[in-house]
């Protein structure tokens, strides 16, 4: 599906052609860097004041998920779980996974909105 690479991509929710961000994940200082519209259909990306806030709920969701992922590793392949190395071990998967899910998080934030609100241009 088309969206889904897009998505994956970070493209416009709308045109699936702009790119979101203006830097690569990759670029620890900039990665947080957004355009505020979309280079190609110029649609606005933060459609209202506060619309990222729901992003801190998917950002959320990825913490308690990689605490459990990691958990279920953790537990099937050791009899003697050091809890210090695995809480550690979270934290650490988490910081160097938070360029990715802090853009994952703003890109499901729109792209689950756009098809109920049509982001509008300007
Ligand atoms: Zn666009």
């Amino acid at each position: 599906m088309g969206s889904i690479k897009s998505f994956v991509d970070g493209k416009c929710p709308q045109c699936h052609t702009g790119d979101v961000f203006t830097h690569k994940a990759s670029n620890l200082k900039h990665f947080r860097e957004m355009h505020d519209h979309c280079p190609s259909c110029n649609v606005k990306f933060e459609s209202e004041p506060g619309f990222f806030w729901g992003a801190m709920y998917f950002s959320y969701a990825y913490s308690v998920a990689s605490f459990i992922i990691i958990g279920f590793f953790f537990f099937t392949y050791s009899d003697d779980v050091n809890l210090g190395y695995y809480i550690g071990t979270v934290i650490a998967f988490t910081l160097l996974t938070s360029p990715i899910s802090y853009r994952m998080s703003r890109l499901m934030m729109m792209y689950i909105a756009a098809p109920y609100r049509r982001f509008r241009g300007k």
